[in-house]
């Protein structure tokens, strides 16, 4: 009879059952306490975007959007600014540029769920017009957060606005595509490719935009442990 059975039935007869402590009976898992270390500073990251008033940006917006996807990606997608849909529902990438963004993702085999997803931008501009430079700098802080609690192996910032925002320059995009960038000093590479709205109009640069996601792809499997 092993132990396990034969304190079951000492139980089952009405006899306690002293164990001795051991260490694997009390497990100090460092990597939980690291996890819910982490889980902590996210809620917190998001209960101060949702309570953000330090632009006029909250005045109009229905709610913030904060982001979503896997808190431990490797691959970490940055927009520009919530549009209509995403100011409804809370989430980056919803509607037709979304669908077209998951699809650019399924065609390297991702799924929205495997990568994070947010934008600079947590609050929808009015009309939306493009982000305004004083609201990128108030904003710009929580991206920051959640790169340093993500700790991508790229970031792909998806748009001229947002990689002109996150890299500082105005280079043409098409510059820009296929280069080995940084954003401030995050050690994640960050590439650009077109965003999906713009693609949705000019359909004719999707090619481009899948060589990106190959690229990004090929990047991703060079990393891999
Ligand atoms: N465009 C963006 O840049 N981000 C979104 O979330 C939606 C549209």
């Amino acid at each position: 009879m092993t132990s396990t059975q034969q304190h079951y039935y000492l139980q089952q007869m009405g006899i306690t059952v002293w164990q001795e402590k051991t260490a694997s009976a009390v497990p100090v898992d460092a990597s939980l306490r690291w996890h819910d270390k982490a889980e902590k500073e996210w809620n917190t990251l998001r209960q101060e975007v949702q309570a953000c008033t330090q632009c006029t940006l909250c005045h109009s917006r229905t709610q913030t959007v904060f982001g979503v996807g896997n808190q431990q990606a490797d691959l970490l997608i940055i927009g520009e600014a919530p549009g209509a849909n995403e100011d409804r529902l809370g989430e980056p990438f919803v509607g037709r540029a979304g669908q077209l963004l998951d699809a650019m993702l399924a065609s390297i085999d991702l799924q929205r769920q495997h990568v994070y997803i947010c934008n600079i931008l947590k609050c929808r501009p009015p009309n939306n017009r493009d982000p305004a430079p004083d609201e990128v700098a108030k904003c710009t802080p929580f991206l920051e957060r959640q790169i340093a609690l993500i700790q991508p192996k790229i970031i792909l910032a998806v748009g001229r606005i947002a990689a002109h925002y996150l890299l500082g320059v105005d280079t043409p995009l098409s510059r820009l595509r296929g280069q080995r960038l940084r954003f401030h000093d995050h050690p994640a590479t960050l590439f650009v490719t077109y965003h999906p709205a713009y693609l949705l109009r000019n359909p004719s640069d999707k090619a481009k935009a899948y060589q990106d996601f190959q690229l990004v792809q090929a990047f991703l499997a060079e990393r891999a442990v």
